[in-house]
């Protein structure tokens, strides 16, 4: 049982209604401050979802998706290989610096990986 619990017991036992009172008003109080504390954590954490989709959007203002004239483009300079491994299947349009990391759709930010380079790698970023 807890102390609280006990208190209410043991006042309850002695038929002491003054004791019950201030138990009441104590535990009036802790409910109103966590209920307070559940509020304001509760809009902090919807004021971090909205600034994280916020910068979400920014990014993708920046780094759109990569054009079918982009991949050409890439694919080209890099002479359709895999520039980890010289694979010629499976390749992939790989942002040099991730999107994530402020990493722009440019031609100079993306280059030609095969699957399992580009895995690899996105596997070492986020491992
Ligand atoms: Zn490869």
């Amino acid at each position: 049982m807890s102390d609280v619990a006990a208190q209410i017991a043991a006042a309850t036992a002695k038929g002491d209604v003054a004791a019950l009172a201030t138990l009441a008003i104590q535990l009036a109080n802790e409910n109103a401050r966590l209920c307070a504390l559940i509020e304001r954590l509760e809009a902090e954490a919807e004021r971090r979802r909205e600034k994280e989709t916020t910068r979400k959007r920014a990014r993708r203002a920046l780094a759109p998706d990569v054009t079918l004239w982009q991949r050409r483009d890439v694919l080209e300079r890099d002479a359709y290989r895999c520039r980890r491994c010289g694979a010629i299947t499976a390749l992939h349009i790989d942002h040099v610096v991730p999107v994530a990391a402020g990493g722009l759709t440019e031609i100079d930010n993306l280059q030609t990986l095969c699957a399992l380079c580009n895995w690899k790698k996105g596997a070492r970023i986020n491992g």
